[in-house]
């Protein structure tokens, strides 16, 4: 936190790990989300800013939801439980980031 003429200005810098689920083959693995910020809270309406944050009266800055939205942007739109995930195979289902189906010299690649 520092202080500015217009309000405080708070600097944070986030790391959290959710559940998500892998768009290619669906396990369920750790997504690691990191995130950084500055918003200033303002001491008065008229020095707020675009986001809107004023000091509460009490001083007491409550962060969560702020790092809750912070790291809900971070979550990919198409989460992958690695980059070169190889999915599913469409014929038999098989995992094959695991295993190797017979139907692999035959399939189409897909994104
Ligand atoms: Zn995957
Ligand atoms: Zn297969």
């Amino acid at each position: 936190m520092s202080r500015t003429p217009q309000g405080l200005l708070a600097q944070g810098d986030f790391e959290a790990r959710v559940e998500a689920e892998c768009v290619r083959c669906l396990d369920v693995y750790e997504q690691a989300l990191h995130t950084v910020f500055n918003e200033l809270f303002a001491f008065k309406r008229q020095g707020m800013t675009e986001a809107g944050l004023i000091l509460p009266e009490d001083g007491n800055i409550d962060f969560s939801p702020l790092v809750w939205e912070y790291l809900n942007l971070e979550v990919p739109i198409k989460p992958l439980c690695r980059p070169d995930c190889k999915g599913l195979c469409v014929m038999c289902g098989a995992n094959l980031n695991e295993e190797t189906c017979e139907h692999q010299s035959q399939v189409i690649k897909e994104d």
